[in-house]
């Protein structure tokens, strides 16, 4: 029954992958050269654990640490606070059953 529950919630979490994109720039300089240069970007690929859908994120603005299925991850377009409740709820009704089949030591 427990690993269900785990299993539901691992699907809930969605970092999904790493994108690595290499653009090429091109600038012309003060003598009317055309320079190219290359940018290596990486984009960090989040599905958003409110709405679902996907979304990117330079990895300059996401702390390296939260780039895990360790932490919610959700869009711009979501409420990011009403969403912490929600799992909270649903977190804490997850702990509930789990508690229910296993008393803590000392209570019997
Ligand atoms: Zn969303």
């Amino acid at each position: 029954m427990i690993s269900m529950y785990l299993l539901n919630i691992l699907e809930d979490i969605m970092f999904i992958e790493t994108l690595k994109t290499l653009r090429l720039y091109e600038r012309q300089s003060k003598l009317g050269v055309y320079h190219t240069f290359k940018r290596k970007n990486l984009l960090y690929v989040f599905r958003c654990d409110c709405c679902g859908v996907t979304f990117l994120r330079p990895r300059s603005k996401v702390d390296p640490e939260r780039a895990t299925n360790d932490y919610k991850h959700v869009c711009s377009f979501c409420d990011s606070k009403r969403f912490a409740q929600k799992v909270g709820v649903r977190m804490r009704k997850i702990y509930r059953t789990d508690a229910s089949s296993d008393r803590p030591i000392g209570s019997s």
